[in-house]
């Protein structure tokens, strides 16, 4: 084991516990995507004086860019002497509202028992702070080595990530030649590596009727009942369907190891907002439904929207007057890294090395920006590996553990050594 370059993230302990502290006092909330421009200048600032060359660069024109909420995303790029493989580590500088229930304050960077506390400290500022910590040390102890260590904080991760990395991958910076490997460190667990996430279909169903006085509903006819035929046919033939359908990916929880779908949500008939609470007595003329499915490495999206729309059909065929319509909202691709590719063995090594075991690999139920790496940047030797615990994202009193980030440091500092100076795996 390489002695070194693990005294190195040790002697950086210190360096790493503030630089997480201040990243969290960066109250980067998304939506509305506070506080963005400052956050992606101080970790610019930080690199510049270790001699990276760093860009900041605004997804213009994207969903929620405006010159109040810019969407500013800082890229930094070290080329050493010799040229070589490039190593990216990506994270989103993005955090969701701090919420209620909180016994500390959100954006204080407070640190106590061993940990960081705040909104983001594990999702995923602690990631970010572990992955600079990682490439500092390694640079040090490696002044020559070959290639090019790159480091990023995008925005707007939270909300879909159209102003973050799916806006600087159109712009080919998560393309070959100019990357080869990137590691993403979402919060994991420092143990597992996260091969890639599930596909997920989101559309619009509506059914139409006809309005009517609510006193003589004969009259009209009722989109909230057609909907309600709809729901019984999911519950009855479509659910059990998707219970069966098993995957091969290793999610987790494995309560995600199958197809799901949620409804999102459900609105049908006129305005309560005009008497609270009272809506006007009418027979509903429309209906809208949002469903979230999620579906898996062995079905195609053809198929998951075929299962749908045959259901709508038969029961345009067999119920009185049903008429609908169906719009897609959002289409993402499952994907799965090989358990071969470079950067899964190199980081499985750092896993080995530090924690004398295997790496549990597994697959996100939701997914995260590798998508955009994978279908705009057609670079597929990705993954999510990072410290902290996914079940402590988005909730109060988020926290990420210092022993956890020193951890994943020496790990993500292994993978480097394996990818760029190829020492043996
Ligand atoms: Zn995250």
């Amino acid at each position: 084991m390489n002695e070194q370059l693990l005294r190195a993230i040790e002697g950086r302990r210190d360096d790493l516990v503030a630089l997480t502290a201040d990243l969290i006092r960066f109250p980067t909330v998304n939506p509305p995507g506070e506080a963005y421009t400052p956050c992606a200048e101080f970790i610019a600032a930080r690199l510049r004086r270790r001699r990276f060359e760093t860009r900041l660069i605004r997804g213009e024109d994207t969903p929620g860019d405006n010159d109040r909420y810019p969407r500013t995303n800082v890229v930094a790029r070290f080329d050493g002497r010799v040229p070589g493989r490039t190593v990216h580590f990506n994270s989103h500088i993005d955090v969701v509202e701090a919420g209620e229930g909180w016994t500390v304050d959100p954006f204080g960077g407070l640190v106590r028992d061993g940990r960081v506390w705040g909104r983001g400290a594990c999702d995923m500022k602690g990631g970010l702070a572990a992955s600079i910590i990682a490439a500092e040390a390694f640079m040090d102890v490696y002044p020559d080595f070959p290639g090019a260590i790159e480091i990023s904080g995008t925005v707007d991760e939270e909300s879909g990530g159209f102003g973050g990395v799916a806006y600087l991958a159109g712009q080919g910076f998560f393309s070959k030649p100019r990357v080869d490997h990137v590691v993403i460190p979402e919060p994991l667990n420092k143990d597992r590596i996260c091969l890639g996430h599930r596909g997920v279909w989101w559309a619009e169903i509506e059914t139409r009727g006809a309005i009517a006085h609510g006193s003589m509903p004969f009259l009209g006819d009722s989109a909230i009942r057609h909907m309600g035929a709809v729901l019984s046919a999911f519950e009855e033939e479509l659910y059990p369907a998707l219970d069966r359908k098993r995957t091969q990916m290793p999610v987790v929880p494995e309560g995600a190891r199958r197809s799901t779908m949620n409804i999102n949500s459900i609105h049908g008939g006129q305005t309560e907002d005009f008497f609270p609470g009272l809506p006007a007595p009418n027979v509903a003329d429309s209906c809208r439904l949002v469903i979230d499915r999620r579906f898996l490495l062995e079905e195609s999206l053809d198929t998951v929207k075929q299962e749908v729309v045959s259901i709508l059909d038969r029961l345009k065929r067999e119920r009185p007057k049903f008429d609908y319509a169906i719009r897609d909202l959002m289409e993402v691709l499952p994907t799965m890294t090989d358990r071969d590719a470079p950067v899964v063995e190199a980081v499985a090594h750092g896993i080995r090395a530090i924690f004398g075991r295997e790496p549990d690999y597994v697959i996100s139920p939701g997914t995260y920006d590798q998508k955009h790496i994978a279908r705009i940047g057609h670079l597929h030797d990705c993954i999510a590996y990072g410290p902290g615990i996914l079940d402590l994202a988005h909730r109060p009193d988020e926290w990420v553990g210092i022993d956890d980030m020193i951890e994943s440091a020496k790990v993500m500092a292994i993978g480097l050594d394996v990818l760029l100076r190829g020492a043996a795996a």
